[in-house]
């Protein structure tokens, strides 16, 4: 059975990156119904926070990317690691470090001053018929994996193709280390991200790793890390970052990079989904596809090798689909929640208003912004004054607001509204959008909207009756 996984680390949000490596790794799964798991990598225990484990799992809730297993917690599987570094060090694959950071200093200091590489240069590797040092007295060894010396690492990339490492290359990685000294008597030691990744994927029976493409240097590590266990290897598939319009990764310092920041900001889990989906993966020329699709055509191929370009343009494209889609009640709900952020209340017939103004937004922030007119006050502009609010037409403006004011609430429909406008045009000789303009202007402080009456019809009579005489 294919198992897939996400195994985010909990310092800040669910990043877009993240996001969509989740969805890659969920999407495969599903398409082969298979199994995707959720892992939490929480051994940086310094910048690991609760409040980032709620908001990653939130944020996958809000995705919909359901997982059939977890979170698991990596902390709260220290045992096993410990388990797994003594099996190793019984079989000689992984080795006690005694080396203090001052040496390591030296060690690299040295290479350096040669113009060598900087690598550990294995002098606590055992070896047949070698002496090892005195084992000094005071130090907390860390355990080393003892790396092949020799021969190639190959894997075929599910998205770079066949990559071959050679194992001089890479030197004997740190795998745990030792309890921090004023951790007490008896605390565990914490492993390192390439020793507990492998240890979980293969207790977890993840058959397929994808993950972003900074990870492509672990890999070989990794690999070599499953054959000295002698655990299956998944089949991985790195992918590409995705790169900010500045051609720069794409990070926190050029703009919202979690996935919160855009649920915040009004866009919608399906679009969200669509987008991330599109990024650095495609399906022909199909841009606008549901979930179910998804799923059924993503079979991990036509992951793209190259960076993908974030295109917040092209997000609120596909976000403004979904906005158009939506059930008005449902955004009934998210403006509501917009609204109250900026201390408003909602306009009543909310729904109404939602079908009215949807096919002109593409998040519930811009619906928002078009729906505050309902319940605040407006302030046109000084242009708009001076072009549309002449002295010429306030008489006629008055004249509707006497209409409007005489309708009865049974008779405040859009039809009445319509016939007092058009009575009120034909009474003071003028064209329809001589008088449409100037009211949306006093009313709604733009000059342009969905049809008036239909705009109108929507309001509070007495908000729209004092606006049209503040005229
Ligand atoms: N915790 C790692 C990260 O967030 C996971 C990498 C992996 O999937 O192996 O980058």
């Amino acid at each position: 059975v294919i198992r897939t996984r996400i195994a985010p680390s909990p310092t800040g949000f669910l990043h877009l990156g993240t996001a969509r490596t989740a969805l890659f790794s969920w999407a495969y799964a599903r398409h082969h119904g298979g199994e995707f798991v959720l892992r939490i990598e929480d051994t940086d225990v310094a910048r690991s926070t609760q409040d980032s484990v709620e908001q990653i799992l939130a944020s996958m809730q809000w995705l919909g990317l359901g997982y059939d297993e977890g979170p698991v917690y990596q902390m709260q599987r220290l045992e096993r690691y410990h388990a797994v570094v003594q099996q190793m060090i019984e079989a000689g694959t992984a080795y006690y470090c005694y080396c203090t950071p001052q040496e390591l200093d030296e060690m690299r200091e040295g290479q350096k001053a040669r113009g060598e590489k900087t690598r550990y240069d294995g002098r606590w590797r055992p070896e047949p018929g070698k002496t090892l040092p005195a084992v000094p007295a005071g130090v907390r060894p860390v355990v080393r994996f003892k790396n092949p010396l020799e021969g190639d690492v190959t894997w075929d990339d599910l998205v770079k193709g066949p990559i071959t490492i050679n194992n001089r290359e890479i030197d004997d990685l740190i795998i745990m280390r030792p309890a921090d000294a004023q951790a007490g008597e008896g605390a565990l030691g914490v492993p390192t991200y390439n020793f507990a990744v492998v240890v979980d994927d293969w207790d977890m029976a993840i058959t397929h790793v994808f993950r972003g493409d900074e990870h492509i240097n672990n890999t070989p590590w990794q690999i070599n890390i499953f054959r000295a266990l002698g655990a299956p290897l998944p089949q991985f598939g790195h992918i590409p970052v995705i790169l900010g319009d500045d051609g720069l990764k794409l990070s926190k310092r050029r703009g919202a990079v979690s996935v919160t920041a855009y649920e915040e900001n009004g866009y919608l889990p399906e679009g969200m989904l669509n987008y991330l989906a599109r990024l650095g993966w495609s399906h022909g020329d199909d841009e606008l596809f549901t979930r179910d699709q998804l799923v059924q055509w993503f079979d991990g191929t036509h992951i793209s090798k190259s960076p993908a370009q974030w295109d917040p343009a092209k997000l609120e494209w596909v976000n403004a689909h979904y906005i158009k889609q939506a059930d008005d009640e449902r955004l009934a709900t998210l403006v509501t929640a917009q609204l109250a952020k900026r201390g408003l209340s909602a306009p009543e017939r909310l729904p109404a208003l939602c079908a009215l103004f949807k096919d002109r937004c593409s998040t519930t922030v811009a619906l928002a912004d078009w729906l505050a007119m309902y319940v605040a006050p407006v302030t046109p502009s000084d242009e708009d004054k001076a072009t549309h609010l002449t002295d010429a037409i306030k008489p006629a403006i008055l004249t509707l607001a006497d209409k409007l004011d005489a309708l009865a609430p049974a008779d405040w429909t859009k039809a009445a509204i319509s016939a007092a406008i058009k009575e009120t045009i034909t009474a003071h000789g003028l064209k329809m959008p001589q008088l449409a303009i100037p009211v949306r202007v006093l009313v709604c402080g733009r000059a342009q909207t969905p049809s008036v009456d239909a705009v109108l019809e929507l309001f509070n009579k007495e908000i729209l009756v004092n606006r049209l005489r503040s005229v």
